[in-house]
């Protein structure tokens, strides 16, 4: 992953918004800065015997609209900078999409493959032990993010409401559906993914048809599968391990299947194995990356030959790739408002569960099509007004909402 630092970008994309905006100075400096900074140690007792200790963080980016909210990333690589611009992002994303949430992100700096289903189990709930005075359905709402899921968010859960004492079904998101997870909700960041991408491809004039995915995650899997769904071909997937291409189309249900089996989509039958690197260059109508960040940056923008790329993860186009796409004419629709069916969906969850009334997957599904389909016109008109991208077109909305609010409660010195 190349670039400038996670936390360097999303500060010079704020920087920018501030400045078209004329925001006072002073408000432009506190939105720069997370509100808190949480830094634990995780010891844990592998199987073997032997203790190890990890670090693990949460940043509380900003609380102005609402309780802080954002996933929980468990990778080797993992660094402060990268959880605040995630945590970042996710204040902007809330607003983009008008529900009531600020932004927070976590997660520990370790590698899940090497560890067994007790010993992740173990480092969850210590994990969880060492951030729950910050945490609650009120105050900061973990979800899922890269190789975390359900699972682990039922035991985030299990160990919160152990310490209180009651089950506390809100204090997390994208639990499974058996503890208070919403059906709809394991599919939701795709199912937005594949909305706005076909918004976009509608009110561009773009004859879209065919697509790649890099990253066959959560986002990944289910973006691939509802653009598939809708009438796309999927020409290539990739994972950690590499990629995968077919001139006549992927079924991605097929794949998953394979992927599950082998632990990687490499290796799928009648498919032509190609690097990451190249799947970011095929000729595409659209192209969704949905893996890591800083993936498309200064050195491989030009070698980007799709109409539209669509940011399933967050943060993978660096800034200055963002100015040779657009130069090349190729749209970018941006993370905050791209990705956001998942919080979207989160935050159904979350009503459901604080009101003990539970919808049906339909409900979830068009309530959720309704809101992303909402968003990206308010960002649409807004970039067609401005003449501006459709980034800064999502972060001007973002932004002013965030600081509006900042402005009607006023600054607690
Ligand atoms: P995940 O763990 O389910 O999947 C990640 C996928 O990326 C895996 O297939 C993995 O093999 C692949 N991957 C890892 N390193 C890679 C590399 N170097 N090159 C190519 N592929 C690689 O994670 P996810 O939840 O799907 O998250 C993916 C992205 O989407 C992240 O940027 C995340 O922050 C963002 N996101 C997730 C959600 C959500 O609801 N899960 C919501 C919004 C945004």
């Amino acid at each position: 992953m190349g670039g400038n630092n996670s936390y360097e970008m999303a500060v010079r994309q704020l920087t920018e918004a501030c400045s078209l905006l004329e925001l006072e100075r002073g408000i432009c400096e506190v939105l720069k800065q997370p509100q808190r900074v949480i830094e634990v140690s995780v010891p844990l007792r592998l199987d073997n015997g032997e203790i190890r200790v990890f670090t693990g963080y949460r940043v509380q980016h900003n609380n102005a609209r609402g309780p802080f909210k954002g996933g929980i990333r468990y990778h080797p690589e993992l660094t402060l900078s990268e959880v605040k611009a995630l945590a970042m992002w996710m204040t902007w994303k809330c607003a983009v999409v008008g529900i009531p949430f600020g932004g927070a992100k976590g997660g520990v700096a370790v590698n899940v493959k090497e560890l067994s289903q007790a010993e992740l189990e173990r480092l969850t709930r210590t994990y969880t032990s060492r951030i729950m005075d910050f945490i609650g359905p009120e105050r900061d709402i973990p979800a899922p993010d890269v190789y975390t899921n359900a699972r682990v968010m039922a035991w985030i859960m299990d160990t919160y409401s152990a310490h209180v004492g009651y089950p506390v079904p809100a204090v997390v998101t994208g639990k499974p559906v058996e503890i208070g997870g919403a059906p709809g909700r394991e599919a939701a960041t795709g199912r937005g993914v594949a909305t706005v991408a076909r918004a976009a491809a509608e009110r561009l004039g773009l004859s879209c048809r065919c697509a790649a995915v890099q990253g066959f995650g959560n986002v990944g899997y289910h973006s691939a599968k509802l653009l598939h769904e809708a009438g796309y071909r999927i020409l290539a997937v990739s994972d950690s391990k590499g990629g995968i291409f077919c001139e006549s189309g992927l079924k991605p249900e097929a794949v998953l299947e394979h992927k599950l089996k082998h632990g990687s989509v490499m290796g799928f039958p009648g498919a032509k194995e190609i690097t990451n690197e190249e799947l970011l260059s095929l000729e595409v109508d659209i192209l969704v990356p949905a893996a890591l960040e800083r993936v498309i940056t200064r050195r491989n923008a030009d070698d980007v030959n799709a109409k539209m790329v669509v940011e399933g993860a967050n943060g993978p186009v660096t800034p200055s790739a963002d100015r040779i796409l657009e130069e090349r004419g190729v749209v970018v629709v941006p993370d905050i408002l791209a990705n956001a069916g998942g919080v979207t969906g989160s935050y159904f969850e979350w009503v459901q569960n604080r009101n003990g009334f539970y919808w049906s997957e339909e409900r979830f599904n068009t309530e959720l099509e309704r809101v992303m389909s909402r968003s990206f016109e308010e960002v649409f008109s807004r970039a067609e007004r401005e003449e501006i991208s459709l980034r800064l077109a999502a972060y001007l909305l973002a932004v002013e909402r965030v600081a509006k609010v900042r402005e009607l409660r006023g600054i607690y010195e």
